[in-house]
């Protein structure tokens, strides 16, 4: 009887494995995706075509060789052709992409709470208690998160520019597969049923009565689009743009002693025309004397920041003024004793998912956009890049805006750490890195994260309760 225990055991065990394997392999293959993404937007270079080659002598790459991981170590990281070496590092984002999906998948689905013999119940995400077949949207929107997360980490660290198409990418899929899951379970469940107590959904969301949140979260999405729109039409005007006519008549002054001997970096100025009210440090860098160091150099920031300033304006006063609707339109609100103010009007589940997502886009690129502000208004130099504000909106808009939130501030400690692992390493601190890649790494820290985080602050905070962030 306990043999055959045993061996029901080992045959679920494994097809545990089985299943987290197809995960991975899935992972691998949007590593694969990442890689061509790194090589090709900074070049400005389609992503479909042309299909995989090598870069020293073109050759094409057979269907083997195009396996993710294994057609590197099959191939010895050289080139079949020219026998010319491969970077090892794309079998190593492979590999990262596919641990990220495979880990993903164990600590919201992870059977029993155990993987491997391994215990994840301390570490493991309420939402995903109903199972992958109930929430496989929402994971798909967390792994196309982590996959525009690896590549914005990889074209930041190297041309301080996050193509802006990399961070939409991820809320439209999550816009998507979370309203798409609501009215699904409305339709079907009549519904949302909770997959644990307290639980609501896989992000923050205004709540059944939270008319205020929504009403200010929809307002903040027009005014975003109202303020694009006169951006567009020239109604306002972007923010650094005379950035590039300041870098000429300053490159103009200075001694340039070998212009021959400077290599140029590839341009990189994918996404930056479609980026509101903006120019990233690198897509005017199309010399190596309009980089990082004459960036910093530039004398208007403060200036700068009341253009964007006026660019936020119609998203605070559309923020105000939706909130102030909604709630009025919602009642007549019922005051109660025990349960507090609840209005004559559900906010229906639909509804109330959206505004999720919009709150996290919202807030998530909201938090970083106020320290840009403040901190270029602080130093006279522009600290963080609009990329940056991007960025952390995609994340709100996946995974919630405490997460974002968090994520900015994991960000900071990440840098530190890094930069004094670098001032160990090389013995000198280097000024100017760009601040993407660390948001990446914060973020998915915070994800992986959460349950120990929710402790710390616990006892940081000396809650009598718990305390549960959604
Ligand atoms: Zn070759």
């Amino acid at each position: 009887m306990t043999i055959a225990l045993s061996r029901l055991d080992l045959m679920l065990s494994t097809f545990e494995v089985v299943k987290v394997l197809w995960v991975m392999a899935f992972g691998a293959c949007l590593g694969s995706l990442v890689n061509v993404l790194v090589y090709r937007i900074p070049l400005g270079l389609g992503v479909v075509t042309p299909p995989s080659r090598c870069p020293s002598c073109e050759t094409r790459l057979t269907w083997r060789e195009n396996i993710p991981i294994f057609g590197w170590i099959f191939l010895g990281g050289r080139c079949r052709f020219c026998r010319s070496p491969v970077s090892a590092e794309y079998p190593i984002v492979e590999a990262v992409v596919a641990l990220l999906f495979g880990a993903t998948y164990v600590m919201l689905y992870a059977e029993g709470g155990r993987f491997l013999g391994l215990d994840l119940r301390p570490l493991m995400l309420e939402w995903g208690a109903g199972g992958f077949s109930q929430t496989w949207p929402l994971f798909v929107s967390v792994v196309v998160l982590w996959t525009c997360l690896t590549a914005s980490l990889l074209i930041d660290a190297r041309t301080f520019h996050i193509p802006i198409v990399l961070t939409w990418i991820p809320a439209l899929v999550a816009l998507v597969a979370h309203v798409g899951l609501a009215f699904h379970l409305s339709a079907t469940q009549g519904g949302l049923t909770k997959a644990a107590p307290g639980w609501d959904w896989a992000i923050p969301t205004p709540g059944p009565h939270g008319w205020g949140w929504v009403g200010a979260s929809i307002g903040g999405m027009l005014g975003l689009g109202v303020s694009n729109i006169l951006l567009a039409r020239g109604g306002i005007t972007r923010s650094f743009a005379d950035y590039d006519q300041w870098l000429k008549t300053h490159e103009a002054k200075e001694i340039n002693p070998d212009p021959a001997g400077i290599e140029t970096p590839p341009q990189h100025n994918v996404g930056s025309s479609q980026l509101p009210a903006s120019a990233e440090p690198a897509s005017a860098a199309t010399s190596s004397a309009g980089g990082p160091e004459m960036w910093i150099q530039y004398p208007h920031a403060r200036r700068e920041m009341l253009r964007e300033l006026i660019f936020l304006a119609p998203c605070i006063g559309l923020m105000l003024l939706g909130a102030a609707l909604a709630i009025r339109w919602a009642g007549p609100w019922t005051h109660s004793p025990f349960s507090g103010d609840f209005p004559a009007h559900t906010v229906p589940l639909w509804l109330n998912i959206m505004c999720g997502v919009f709150m996290g886009y919202l807030i998530g690129g909201g938090v970083v956009w106020l320290w840009r502000i403040l901190g270029s208004l602080a130093v006279g130099k522009e600290a963080l890049g609009l990329g940056d504000v991007h960025l952390m909106a995609g994340v709100g808009a996946c995974i919630g805006w405490i997460d974002s939130v968090l994520g900015f501030f994991a960000a900071a400690f990440v840098g530190v750490i890094w930069a004094v692992i670098g001032r160990v390493a090389s013995g000198k601190l280097q000024r100017h890195l760009p601040f993407g890649p660390y948001l990446a790494v914060g973020t998915v820290l915070v994800w992986f994260l959460k349950q120990p985080l929710e402790l710390l602050l616990t006892l940081v905070l000396r809650s009598p309760e718990r305390i549960h962030l959604p």
